[in-house]
């Protein structure tokens, strides 16, 4: 499914049809976007090689300027305090309050931490050996290092899966997808959160878009896109959470606590798509009878 053509780069299909008829969008030089002119899913291609990708995923990549100094108290609440893992908590305690957690792409931690505070018996996936070993170690957390192609986990070992801004980093996330279905339990629930390439933002800044953050994010999935790989691996969607734009999401950020406020950024996602998506998707029964035959 992939070519290399030089040192670093590689060339691949679409993910989600397998088509190679794109049309492309913008131009990156090294690097291009590309939408499939079958199925629209965008992707970057060509795009770094699986050996290049280790290289890109280094200790600044997660600000590693920290890495040899303990976080104190103070930095720990603060972080978990932070409107992303205060949010993910919120979405995910709301359908379970209990039971096995893997966050696949976990970084530094920090959203297993404030998992493991609301009695998620917690488990970690991260491909950075700095923030993996961080979360290990400073934080105390069950973090594998690695790649769901790396590591292995059992079948329907996991109540929720959860994927904070990661699943855009997959190579191949149609394959992430299916094992993913294959370690979760019957019912089982899948939180995934990604840039929206259908925000305004996007259409408005074209190719100067924060969300397409050349070259780690591999694809710039749309609801539809999106959509389609998961019923394909065996997923129905539950819920799209749209969150709003970047300056209202910053004005409620000045009064963010209590449960009212993501309320309403809730509603006002919905007038104006946003930046992110958050997708709640279920294991179905078509996926179950998949593997079975
Ligand atoms: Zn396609």
């Amino acid at each position: 499914m992939t070519t290399v053509i030089d040192e670093g780069v590689e060339r691949v299909k679409c993910n989600l049809c397998i088509s190679d008829s794109i049309k492309l969008l913008y131009d990156f030089k090294r690097y291009k976007i590309v939408k499939c002119k079958k199925c629209g899913l965008v992707y970057l291609n060509p795009r770094p090689s699986s050996q290049e990708l280790a290289k890109l995923y280094d200790k600044d990549y997660f600000g590693g300027n920290s890495i040899n100094r303990d976080i104190t108290r103070q930095e720990l609440i603060n972080k978990l305090k932070s409107s992303r893992v205060v949010e993910g908590m919120l979405q995910v305690k709301k359908v379970k309050q209990n039971g096995k957690l893997l966050d696949i792409g976990c970084g530094l931690g920090f959203f297993l931490k404030s998992a493991e505070k609301e009695r998620y018996e917690c488990f970690g996936l991260e491909i950075s050996e700095y923030s993996s070993n961080y979360a290990r170690k400073k934080l105390g957390l069950n973090v594998k290092t690695g790649t769901l192609e790396s590591v292995e986990y059992g079948k329907e070992e996991f109540d929720v899966i959860t994927l904070w801004q990661s699943l855009e980093h997959h190579p191949n996330p149609k394959y992430s997808l299916e094992k993913i279905h294959y370690m979760l339990k019957k019912n089982g629930l899948l939180f995934i959160e990604l840039p929206n390439f259908n925000c305004l933002a996007s259409k408005w800044r074209g190719k100067r878009w924060e969300g397409l953050s050349i070259p780690t994010h591999f694809y710039h999935f749309t609801a539809k896109t999106i959509g389609e790989l998961l019923w394909k691996a065996g997923f129905e969607v539950v819920k799209i959470n749209y969150h709003p734009l970047g300056i209202i999401s910053r004005v409620l950020k000045s009064v963010e606590g209590s449960n009212n406020i993501f309320k309403l950024k809730e509603i006002l996602g919905m007038v104006f798509p946003g930046w992110n998506m958050m997708i709640i998707a279920k294991k179905c029964i078509k996926g179950e009878k998949e593997e079975v035959g």
